[in-house]
């Protein structure tokens, strides 16, 4: 296992440009054969061929091989998951302790306060939905860190807990079967590596995440047929609430295709011309309308739907509520007896303040996480997965002694500094932090946590993107997926749980220069995990 990470590690293995070629054009064709792919940029096909541009795929940037990951902090990882799914359900269904959250942040965060804003207004005429669905994904690196003893040791840690739109649970899926088909096919041809592919072939483990997420969705689906009997006179299906112009289209897709019930893509900006609350209904069931072949939304009875589950892959940032009306139109969601995946209080469930507040080192006996997860051994599960993550306020002794880390320009080193944001590049580290603090007023530095930097052992790979090989060293953030459904107001409690499942799991890799990952955003890549 240790030579897989250290530098002159037969792995990859070395490949002459021949055998190159031979492997990217394998990837290629299996890629859009099969679906590993993304739209292209809208730079990328002229401004004539906007019809053309809407039948058009390219593969989605990928490992050339499987890349190393310690097989124990992956069992880890995928033996949290259960006990993650509860944990944020018990989050989710506690609004005193999320509306101290929000409390906490507001000075600093408009989109969370806004976001509240919504649960509010819904709260003053009473929730009409009976249950949540939760599709979660937990990230993690590994830190490897250096013993007393001087021996290496490695431990999986927790990056972030998404509780919205966790994407790449489609294309995740496909990246390990191509590397299971390299594996089979390609790689035993390489003149470096028999030993290796043979080895390789063994390591690689099953992938569900598509699957288990469609699952999650449709047993959303039965669960809403089940409970919601008053009316029976409309079809139903599933929504997904989706960003115009959305690269990532063949991601959602593959969950969408593998669900066994009516599925419709409504961009968030649609929203209010393509569903309405139900007026007649005092469940206040949420109506789609398809769009009839003259564009107008409301048609015969024949093209309405009632929604039983709405998925979100949008409505995570301010960019998604560039008005009013799109905050109206969330409202209108969240109003709705639609089983709703996140529910607001789930969306504000999931922000890093919430990560922080239970990983903060405390000396207290009584943690906020014992409150959410009585069992002792859930607890340590969890918990060992924890990085230090510090509160920047100045009621607590952590928070002001972080405040003392994140300007001095030594300590600052080894942390992070974050906003409450989602999706991507809004991150500030190590030496960048006490000058960003400098540009943000004092009472606002509330609304952001500070976090050790998690080091993960050097990986060597190649990266294929857009029909380029990088080639160097990466860090791989695996993500490990969950689906969780519970049932709303009966108080918290984990009877109030009827559906708790790991889903798969998703390995992005970037190079190691970069500090942001994200392969939609252009900086990481999807790969599979080669267990060590
Ligand atoms: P976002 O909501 O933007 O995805 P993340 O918390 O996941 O925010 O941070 C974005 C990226 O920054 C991660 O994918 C990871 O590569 C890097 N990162 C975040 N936290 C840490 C950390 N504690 N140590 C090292 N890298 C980190
Ligand atoms: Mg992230």
């Amino acid at each position: 296992m240790a030579s897989a990470y250290s530098s002159d590690a037969a792995y990859p293995p070395a490949i002459d440009d021949a055998e190159c070629r031979r492997l990217i054009q394998a990837i290629k064709d299996w890629s859009i054969a099969k679906g590993l792919t993304v739209r292209p940029p809208p730079a990328a096909v002229s401004a004539t061929e906007t019809e053309l541009a809407s039948t058009l795929a390219m593969t989605a940037p990928v490992t050339l091989f499987p890349s190393p990951f310690p097989r124990s902090c992956f069992i880890e990882a995928q033996g949290a998951q259960q006990a993650y799914n509860e944990l944020y359900a018990m989050i989710s269904q506690d609004e005193a302790f999320l509306s101290r959250i929000v409390a906490e942040v507001a000075g600093g965060d408009d989109f969370t306060t806004q976001l509240w804003g919504v649960h509010e207004r819904v709260k003053a005429e009473g929730y009409t939905h009976k249950h949540s669905l939760g599709i979660f994904r937990s990230d993690y690196l590994v830190h490897q860190e250096t013993t007393e003893s001087g021996r290496e040791h490695l431990q999986i840690k927790q990056v972030e807990f998404n509780t919205i739109a966790a994407s790449f649970g489609g294309l995740s899926g496909q990246t390990s079967e191509l590397h299971k088909f390299l594996a089979k096919t390609e790689y035993p041809l390489l003149q470096a590596s028999s030993k290796i592919a043979t080895a390789i072939g063994y390591s690689l483990p099953d992938n569900t995440s598509s699957k288990g997420i469609a699952a999650g969705l449709e047993a959303a689906f039965e669960v809403y047929n089940r409970s919601e009997t008053t009316h029976n006179d409309l079809p139903r299906c599933i929504v997904f609430l989706v960003q115009d112009g959305e690269r990532n289209v063949f991601d959602q897709r593959h969950i969408e295709y593998a669900i066994d019930a009516p599925v419709f893509r409504v961009p968030f900006s649609r929203i209010l011309q393509q569903t309405s609350v139900d007026a007649s209904s005092p469940r206040r069931r949420l109506l789609y309308h398809h769009l009839c072949a003259s564009g107008s939304a409301r048609g015969t009875a024949g093209t309405i739907f009632e929604v039983a589950v709405v998925y979100m892959r949008a409505g995570y940032g301010p960019s998604d509520y560039p008005d009013e009306s799109a905050w109206e139109a969330r409202y209108q969601v969240e109003r709705s007896s639609a089983i709703k995946c996140p529910t607001v209080l789930t969306q504000v469930a999931g922000t890093k303040k919430v990560q922080q507040v239970l990983a903060t080192p405390s000396e207290a006996t009584t943690s906020e996480l014992g409150r959410f997860v009585a069992d002792a051994d859930r607890q340590a599960t969890l918990r060992r997965t924890f990085a230090n993550i510090y509160p920047l306020d100045t009621s607590s002794a952590a928070g002001r002694q972080a405040r003392e880390w994140a300007q001095d320009p030594a300590a600052c080193r080894k942390f992070v500094l974050k906003p409450q944001r989602e999706g991507g590049g809004n991150n500030y580290y190590k030496d960048k932090i006490p000058a960003h603090l400098q540009t943000v007023p004092t009472e606002h530095w509330a609304s952001y946590i500070l976090m050790e930097l998690i080091t993960p052992p050097p990986v060597v790979n190649l990266i294929l993107r857009n029909g380029q090989i990088e080639q160097g060293g990466v860090i791989c953030e695996l993500g490990i997926y969950g689906t969780c459904i519970w049932s709303n107001g009966d108080g918290a409690s984990n009877n109030s749980i009827l559906r708790n499942e790991a889903a798969g799991y998703l390995l992005r890799t970037k190079g190691d220069q970069s500090e942001e990952g994200g392969v939609a955003a252009g900086f990481g890549c999807m790969d599979s995990v080669n267990l060590v």
